[in-house]
């Protein structure tokens, strides 16, 4: 007796494949943000990523294109929300 091999429909494959990832935003998400700022030095657009579960801070980082030290601000709310962020001359 052959057996027939028959190709995978739609169900078989919705079945097989039909696990769909859930997105829950806001859940689990990490306290960070991504922060677009201008070179004190250069004036050319950086974009950085700042960890905004330490509240205000400041730091330096170096601009990504003429590698001078930024003194970078950032200042969030109590509920750790990004207010605003700039670049400062560091020296
Ligand atoms: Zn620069």
């Amino acid at each position: 007796m052959a057996s027939v091999k028959q190709p995978l429909d739609g169900a078989q494959i919705d079945a097989l494949y039909g696990l769909e990832p859930v997105f829950e935003p806001g859940k689990g998400a990490p306290p960070q943000d991504w922060l677009e700022l201008e070179c004190a030095f250069c004036g050319e657009p950086i974009g950085t990523s700042v960890d905004l579960s330490a509240g205000s801070v400041s730091y330096i980082e170096d601009c990504q294109v003429c590698c001078q030290p930024l003194l970078i601000k950032v200042e969030c709310d109590d509920a750790g929300h990004l207010v605003r962020g700039w670049a400062e001359r560091g020296d």
